[in-house]
């Protein structure tokens, strides 16, 4: 990264952020610049919408049918929208700590940012937006299983992020997400899977195919662009009829399947298919976890370490994390002081405790053993 006068100041980005490839990949780039000659919007389904949704579908398990929309918050608004048609019902159950864009019904005791900045949800937000919003703990079947059995009128869904990373990265325990599958089953609600975050991350074909379970529908985003606005839900065949023009809930966006997007998204699953590329991003966010452990064994500081494929977090705590309660135990202000310390060294965190850190394809053994000396001499220094 540049300062305005073009002076670097930032060597490697371990950031949140959609670009799986690195910053600038090739591909990209000339996918993007050869699309915009032809035109940047048309208002209408373009070859390329269907291109990219062929190799979502083809990738993601599930996926009978898939729409795309242009960023995360706009496909969990529109696969609740579904959900709740489906099942005419009303009532959604969320995760504490999980963050799903900035949607009404879904701010509350949201991650990310709102999580961040110690906020309970938002102002603007009319309470009837979130009456049937509930909330329950990441990782605790039995809440949920409460939940279902409090609500006369029924559940119409739970939306999860399958390995939550807008608290940092902290992953499903076992039995957890199959405990969802089997209770939504029996209660007739659907299970939505929020993988704009996990979505090519966790895993080549992402969460479901990690843990083995299907959800009924998912919600993708960021990878799939290349950098470029987009969003899509997608799922079962006949939940996702509804969606007009095939069905009768409404659900459109002038820019949506933007072609610049969709030709991004095309160029970066492309590569990704190549198996080769994403297991050498993921073998280095294991090496930079276990380096980044090591550092920490040296000098005593108590971290956790949790690492999900391409995803992982440096926790400063003692304790495992499993949910927001134990995320919000962890020790921020050391987690900042060694944030601005690596920020000096050249690395840049992502800029809180509760986002997770990305490796992406453009890392080398070069960069994970400069970003290991990095968090030693940070370490020490605490
Ligand atoms: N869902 C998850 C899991 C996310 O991580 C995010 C964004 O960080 C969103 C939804 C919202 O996506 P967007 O920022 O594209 O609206």
């Amino acid at each position: 990264m540049f300062d305005t006068d073009g002076n670097q100041f930032i060597d490697y980005v371990l950031s949140y952020g959609p670009l799986i490839l690195g910053h600038a990949q090739e591909g990209v780039v000339e996918a993007i610049s050869e699309t915009a000659q032809k035109g940047t919007s048309f208002g209408a389904p373009s070859r390329l919408e269907v291109e990219l949704a062929r190799l979502v579908v083809g990738t993601v398990p599930g996926l009978e049918m898939i729409r795309f929309v242009n960023s995360g918050t706009e496909a969990t608004m529109s696969a609740i929208r579904v959900a709740r048609a489906f099942t005419g019902r009303d009532k959604i159950i969320k995760c504490a700590g999980n963050y799903h864009g900035h949607a009404d019904a879904l701010l509350a005791r949201a991650g990310s940012g709102v999580a961040t900045l110690g906020l309970p949800d938002s102002p603007g937000v009319p309470k009837g937006a979130t009456v049937d919003t509930i909330v329950v703990p990441y990782n605790d079947l039995e809440a949920v299983e409460e939940a279902v059995g409090r609500s006369s009128d029924g559940i119409a869904a739970i939306i999860l992020e399958p390995v939550a990373g807008n608290m940092g990265v902290v992953p499903p325990v076992s039995g957890y997400l199959e405990g969802l599958r089997k209770l939504t089953e029996n209660c007739g609600a659907l299970l939505i899977f929020d993988e704009v975050m996990t979505g090519f991350r966790v895993h080549p074909n992402g969460a479901q195919a990690l843990y083995g379970v299907q959800a009924d529908l998912v919600t993708l985003g960021k990878v799939i662009g290349g950098g470029l606005p987009v969003g899509a839900y997608g799922g079962r065949r006949d939940i996702m009829e509804l969606v007009a023009p095939s069905g009768p809930v409404y659900q459109a966006g002038t820019l949506s399947g933007n072609p610049l997007a969709m030709a991004a998204g095309i160029a970066t699953l492309t590569a990704l298919q190549n198996e080769g590329v994403w297991k050498r991003a993921a073998s280095a966010a294991s090496a930079l976890v276990e380096g980044i452990g090591e550092a920490a064994k040296q000098v005593g500081i108590p971290v956790q370490l949790p690492c999900v494929g391409t995803m992982l977090s440096c926790f400063f705590s003692e304790e495992p994390v499993t949910d927001w309660e134990s995320a919000s135990r962890c020790d921020t202000d050391r987690f900042a002081k060694a944030f601005h310390g690596l920020l000096k060294r050249g690395v840049y965190l992502p800029p809180s405790q509760f986002e997770a850190c990305f490796l992406s394809t453009a890392h080398t053994d070069r960069e994970i053993s400069q970003t290991i000396d990095a968090f030693d001499a940070v370490f020490r220094s605490l």
